[in-house]
């Protein structure tokens, strides 16, 4: 079932939860949409296209995609981009470092001149005049990484940064549901994210934005003030793989 994250009459943001299969890794694909018009953001593999863009078309038609954001390059976030690029006219947005890896991901010539390669230090989208954030977060898990910050919204989907395994809650409302679902997510902090140093330049930079809500890729989000300055704390304070 889709989950309705922001309403304002206007502009939406959207999570759908339910949709991997038996075997896949559970994963959250996200839209924004305003007037008719979409973002998709870490859409996922190949069995996920035909359900997602039934989904999606609920919310605007998939045709008016203005873009297709990839947190980073791993499979569940882009493998099923060659479905997109046929149905939509979407622009594919990912780190500048993963680009030549588009290829793999779909047949070549359907993502000429439909990719925007994001800096290392970060950019803006424009969208029907807001200014979608992409906020750095290298090294969290990839190389190359980028949350996207909805300033309308106030919400920062972090990728797999804060990703849970089969957590109880849907939703982290307050202290004592963080302090519960840490165990859900700390497994997959200590090995996959390479160091704490890159947790700590991250905090400093999610201690800027006006969040009311942090939502990842996999697993439960954190909505209010309190979690999610209890979430960024905690990433500020992780020992990570290599200390
Ligand atoms: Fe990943």
């Amino acid at each position: 079932m889709a989950i309705e994250l922001f309403n304002d009459g206007n502009h939406r943001c959207i999570k759908f939860d339910d949709l991997t299969k038996e075997g896949e890794i559970p994963a959250n694909q996200f839209m924004i949409v305003q007037d008719k018009r979409g973002v998709l953001l870490d859409p996922g593999g190949n069995k996920l296209f035909s359900q997602l863009s039934v989904e999606i078309s609920m919310y605007a038609p998939p045709q008016r995609l203005e873009y297709i954001f990839l947190s980073h390059q791993d499979p569940d976030v882009g493998a099923g981009l060659n479905g997109w690029l046929l149905m939509t006219e979407a622009k594919i947005v990912i780190s500048a470092l993963w680009t030549r890896f588009i290829p793999n991901f779909c047949t070549s010539s359907f993502a000429e001149n439909r990719v925007i390669a994001v800096p290392d230090e970060g950019m803006s989208l424009d969208f029907v005049g807001n200014e979608l954030k992409l906020i750095p977060a290298h090294f969290l898990h990839s190389p190359g990484n980028f949350h996207l910050y909805d300033p309308v919204a106030k919400i920062l989907f972090t990728g797999d940064l804060g990703a849970s395994i089969a957590p109880p809650f849907e939703n982290i409302t307050s202290l004592e549901q963080f302090q519960e679902h840490i165990q859900y997510m700390s497994g997959f902090h200590a090995r996959y994210i390479p160091h704490s140093s890159a947790c700590r330049q991250w905090a400093s930079i999610a201690r800027t934005l006006d969040i009311d809500m942090i939502v990842p890729q996999h697993g439960a989000r954190f909505s209010g003030k309190e979690p999610v300055k209890a979430f960024i704390d905690w990433i500020d304070g992780l020992t990570c793989a290599l200390g």
